[in-house]
């Protein structure tokens, strides 16, 4: 465990454990890599999802379907980790719920700023890291 102390919260370096892509989220992945934030959505009633569905749990329809979102959004929750459950981790990070502009929920990290500068509502955009050769992920900065 290493600690970045008051600097801004930022990506961790590689050695941190990592998503592991499956076939069905194989789009969401590409777009990462590509830098765009490409969601899942169900195609029989829209509703936008938080994760790549075998069966959406709105309408139980089966057909899946993605879509670009511009990444921009708020936040509505997170925390402050500072007692990190890998030692690849730099703390303090701050995992968060972002709410997007087109209506998705999205979990992920909040970068670029202090964790004391973290409030609710806060507008946010997304950004794009590398974490491996294959892996982008993507974070999400305060936007002034
Ligand atoms: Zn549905």
């Amino acid at each position: 465990m290493s600690i970045a102390g008051s600097g801004p919260l930022a990506p961790p370096p590689p050695g941190f454990p990592m998503p592991r892509p499956s076939a069905r989220s194989e789009p969401f992945w590409s777009g990462c890599r590509e830098g765009r934030l490409v969601l899942p959505l169900c195609s029989g009633c829209g509703a936008r999802a938080l994760r790549a569905f075998a069966v959406c749990p709105q309408c139980t329809a089966t057909a899946l379907a993605w879509e670009e979102s511009a990444g921009r959004g708020t936040l509505y929750s997170w925390t402050v980790v500072w007692r990190p459950p890998h030692p690849g981790f730099v703390v303090p990070y701050a995992p968060a719920v972002v709410s997007l502009d087109e209506g998705w929920w999205f979990l992920s990290s909040v970068v670029g700023c202090a964790s004391g500068d973290l409030r609710e509502g806060l507008a946010l955009q997304v950004e794009f890291h590398p974490a491996s050769d294959e892996l982008t992920l993507p974070y999400f900065r305060p936007v002034g």
